[in-house]
């Protein structure tokens, strides 16, 4: 058995070994939180101090999960399948899939991911006739999940006037509409748990018990939901109980957008006692440079929770940072660089190019195609998001679960069979009179309506008769061939790609059952209790049955449940795969927790990066700046940052200033590769407005310094000005020089808007 413990530093080694107590790690990025949390379970196992089955890991993406389960393989002689590793989701995935009789489920509950979420709510709102104007289906998904991420239903939300109290109305449709189609979207799952482990005790107490130790990686980003999930599971305030271990960099708290809350932080030192806070201030990812730049970057955030980060890799080389004139020249610039890593025998996947927002990565991938260089892109739509594949999972639904109606929906009609709008409206008012799902109400119908849904429902049965005693690899080929799909996209003209998604998803079929260990020739429909009676039932202490929800997850669902659930839950996972020779694209979200050799950091203008929604919202800024710190600290040796003059974005260009950001980071370490602009910010402190005496009454270095900044445009900073379509303004800010010179200006009512003075008509005031 190898040493595990003698990789670390005196600070990782005291974390590894703590007693087991509540703990809290606060450290910067790269300086090994995920290597102690892996080592850490691994230690406890080897040590005899915990059991495999006694380990709840936390991670913030199935990505994560399956490398930590992979360095554990590696760690130890065990074998890792059982260990209950996950996201939040993966894992109340697998504890309702087993306890789904006591948290009122069926058996073959489906999960909605995002997409399938909104149509849901779309329907909602359309058979209710509610005014989507008003009701926007977005907003009430985010008021549904965002309550929801709190871990109030409906019933719980204070509503303050009639808008509020028609959402909280709709809320509670919602989730009815869910529970009578068998489906739970993301934040449900949660929930669900949530609520079943806090009503159940033997149940609550039972999984107490067995967690020894419960460990999180990127605890900042947490939600309140999730820290109160936290909380029952390590049996916060009872007897029973295990040990808390949570790791986290309050300066990664990149995700408030979507209901984190880094304050979890504070709060779990505070409620759970935490004796044990360990801070780790040596960094083994990046180079000196790029150190500095992100210490010095991130001391501009003001609410933080304190500690700096320091490197004995040397200064390596400089941040190189580069001016485009547009977007396209900054793709070229890319790739530029790109070939001559590659040419000094970089591996592609070593270099990632990173974007405050997806929309910029269009004309990143149009130069790279046009290179001949290999990339991969993230958070774009994944496979199972695609609508071919996104069809064939719909009939495998219905195999798993008629009464999804969203499936049914989804495919009743196609490939075309001639059902028409009328005929599901009519059915609908009769799933709707006797509280029924839309295909059981099917046999309700007459005359042609109820032909031709009778011959679909018809199909359905014969292709669920048939598979009966199927392997999934065997079922997912009938069915894609009995209904029609692939016939369907073979008769298409541009029909041969999706043709070869859907016979990719036999392939991911057969892939998952042996990654999942069913064995090849495992039935897909195999009920769970079958399996269960094979000795998984575990009696309590006091005498109530419970069947542990333990791995590996053919326990507990069949094939074909088990492979559905994947396919959600992997359509919600933005985070990039490792290991291919491509050049990995993604947004800085998306890049969390990950490193690579070379990173180019793209798009850095005001509006972009930081992105102008941060300017509403109280701490915005603060947070774009944690983002920009993630995106730094990706680099272990080279970094490139970038930004363009003019962009094309939604249809139009934009002209811009570079990120105030540059002016927060470290002058010696950044090489500058265009010729630097100067720019002075008003509300800059570290702008050169603080190192000139503005504030005396002689201002005439001001002056020269406004003169200078204008590039001879003949344009002062400070000016008012008039633009026919703005109005009146002041010029705060001017850029560049000659034909190149843009100036912000604060057009009052209008907000600040940036415009090239070549091409911009303003009248001096
Ligand atoms: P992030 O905040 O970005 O998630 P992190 O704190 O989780 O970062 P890790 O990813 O665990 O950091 O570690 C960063 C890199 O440093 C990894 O490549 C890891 O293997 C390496 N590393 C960590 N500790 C040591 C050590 N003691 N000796 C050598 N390398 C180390
Ligand atoms: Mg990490």
């Amino acid at each position: 058995m190898q040493n595990l413990l003698h990789n670390l530093n005196p600070e990782q080694l005291a974390a590894v070994t703590l007693p087991p107590q509540n703990a809290l790690i606060l450290a910067g990025a790269g300086s090994g939180k995920t290597r102690v949390l892996t080592t850490r379970i691994a230690w406890l196992i080897q040590t005899g101090q915990v059991s495999p089955a006694g380990v709840l890991a936390v991670t913030f993406t199935n990505k994560a999960a399956k490398e930590m389960l992979a360095r554990l393989s590696a760690m130890l002689p065990i074998n890792t399948r059982g260990m209950w590793v996950g996201t939040f989701h993966g894992l109340c995935n697998r504890l309702l899939r087993t306890h789904y009789r006591d948290a009122a489920l069926p058996q073959t509950f489906q999960i909605l991911d995002s997409q399938d979420q909104l149509s849901v709510i779309k329907r909602l709102l359309k058979a209710n006739n509610v005014d989507d104007e008003k009701y926007p289906a977005k907003n009430l998904m985010y008021f549904i999940n965002n309550n929801k991420d709190q871990g109030l239903r409906a019933k719980d939300v204070d509503a303050y006037d009639a808008t509020e109290r028609k959402m909280v109305e709709l809320y509670d449709l919602y989730d009815e509409q869910c529970q009578r189609e068998g489906v739970v979207d993301f934040a449900e799952l949660l929930l669900r748990t949530y609520e079943l482990l806090s009503r159940n005790q033997p149940l609550r107490e039972h999984y107490q018990l067995r967690f020894r130790h419960i460990l999180v990686d990127e605890f900042q980003d947490t939600n309140d939901l999730q820290y109160k999930w936290l909380k029952l599971m390590s049996g916060h305030g009872s007897a029973a109980g295990g040990a808390l271990f949570a790791v986290g960099d309050d300066d990664q708290s990149i995700y408030a957008f979507r209901g984190a809350n880094v304050g979890n932080m504070s709060a779990f030192e505070r409620e759970f006692q935490v004796k044990n806070l360990i801070k780790l201030e040596q960094n083994y990812r990046s180079h000196g440079h790029i150190l500095d730049a992100a210490n010095m970057l991130i001391s501009n955030n003001s609410r933080r929770l304190g500690k700096n980060l320091r490197t004995d890799a040397g200064h390596g080389e400089q941040v190189r940072v580069y001016e485009a004139s547009s977007d396209l020249q900054e793709a070229q610039w890319i790739i530029e660089e790109s070939k001559s890593l590659i040419n000094e025998g970089t591996s592609r996947s070593e270099i990632a190019v990173l974007y405050r927002s997806n929309a910029q990565s269009r004309v990143i991938e149009h130069a790279l195609f046009s290179a001949g260089i290999p990339y991969h892109v993230y958070g774009g739509l994944r496979y199972f998001q695609r609508a071919e594949v996104k069809h064939a999972i719909a009939y495998l639904q219905l195999m798993d679960n008629p009464h999804n109606d969203s499936a049914f929906l989804r495919v009743v009609n196609f490939p075309a069979r001639g059902i028409g709008a009328r005929t599901i409206e009519q059915l609908q008012g009769a799933a709707e009179q006797y509280g029924i799902s839309l295909y059981a109400a099917v046999p309700y119908m007459v005359g042609k309506a109820g032909t031709s849904l009778g011959g679909f429902v018809k199909m359905v049965e014969g292709m669920r008769f048939e598979t009966q005693q199927m392997a999934l690899p065997e079922l997912v080929r009938i069915v894609l061939d009995g209904s029609g799909l692939l016939q369907h996209y073979q008769g298409e003209k541009e029909g041969a790609d999706r043709v070869e998604n859907l016979e990719q998803m036999v392939s991911a079929a057969t892939q998952f059952v042996s990654e999942e260990g069913y064995g090849q020739g495992a039935p897909a429909h195999l009920g769970p209790q079958a399996q269960a009676q094979a000795g998984n039932a575990i009696v309590s202490a006091d005498g109530v049955e419970i069947i542990d929800a333990d791995a590996p997850l053919a326990t507990v669902m069949s094939p074909l449940s088990a492979f559905l659930s994947h396919a959600s839950l992997e359509a919600g996972d933005n985070q990039a795969q490792a290991g291919q020779e491509a050049l990995q694209l993604m947004t800085v979200h998306s890049a969390k927790g990950l490193e690579f050799d070379n990173v180019f950091i793209t798009g850095l203008e005001e509006g972009l990066f930081p992105h102008e929604s941060s300017s509403k919202e109280d701490g915005g800024v603060e947070e774009e700046r944690r983002l920009m710190y993630v995106a730094i600290t990706r680099a272990r040796q080279r970094l490139y940052m970038c930004f363009s003059q003019t962009r094309m974005l939604h249809g139009q260009t934009r002209y811009n200033m570079k990120s105030r950001f540059f002016d927060e980071l470290p002058e010696e370490s950044l090489k500058w590769l265009s010729p630097k602009v100067q720019s002075h910010w008003f509300a800059n402190k570290k702008s050169a407005w603080d190192e000139a005496p503005l504030a005396g009454s002689d201002n005439a270095i001001a002056r020269q310094i406004a003169q200078k900044s204008s590039g001879g445009s003949g344009w002062r900073i400070g000016e008012s000005v008039a633009h026919a379509k703005f109005g009146e303004g002041v010029i705060v800010n001017l850029e560049g020089s000659g034909s190149n010179c843009r100036a912000q200006i604060n057009f009052g009512n209008v907000g600040m808007k940036v415009l090239d003075l070549s091409v911009a008509k303003l009248d001096r005031l």
